[in-house]
């Protein structure tokens, strides 16, 4: 019989606010049942931001969004696991931290809406595309 959940891949970026609690952010995903399969530790820059959220650029908080994601190194992760997705997104909790539940990554270590303390992608096709962006800069993007 075929597996109900597949293995899927998905995106997650600790954002310069989550950095000084990486480690729990990532004991965390390891218990929420997600491995971390490539990382990576940057800065961002304009360009590749303007990008990834490109559904964000004409909204009035975009350069407060941009001045916050460029204002110090990032943790760009790959993770697995059944359901990665999902999973990564119910563990992140809602984007606004002070609505999001305590045992949440975002209940935990994010302060409002902006400063939220990681991303992760919002569907398998969010996932394939921004793990191109992230990690396989070369290769055609869909
Ligand atoms: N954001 C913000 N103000 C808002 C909405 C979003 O500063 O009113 C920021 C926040 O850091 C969020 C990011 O923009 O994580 C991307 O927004 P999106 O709506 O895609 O939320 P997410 O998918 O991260 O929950
Ligand atoms: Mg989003």
């Amino acid at each position: 019989m075929k597996e109900m959940q597949e293995i899927q891949e998905t995106l997650a970026i600790i954002k310069p606010d989550g950095i000084k609690n990486a480690i729990k952010i990532i004991e965390m995903i390891y218990k929420a049942g997600l491995t971390v399969k490539k990382y990576e530790v940057r800065m961002l820059d304009e360009e590749i931001l303007k990008e990834h959220y490109s559904h964000l650029t004409d909204k009035p908080f975009y350069p407060k969004l941009e001045s916050y994601m460029l204002s110090g190194e990032v943790i760009l992760m790959i993770l697995e696991g059944k359901n990665a997705v999902e999973k990564l997104r119910e563990l992140m909790g809602p984007t606004d931290s002070t609505k999001a539940p305590k045992g949440t990554i975002r209940g935990e270590f994010g302060t409002d809406i902006t400063y939220n303390a990681i991303h992760g992608s919002d569907s398998e096709l969010s996932a394939i595309n921004e793990i191109n962006r992230f990690f396989n800069k070369k290769q055609k993007r869909i």
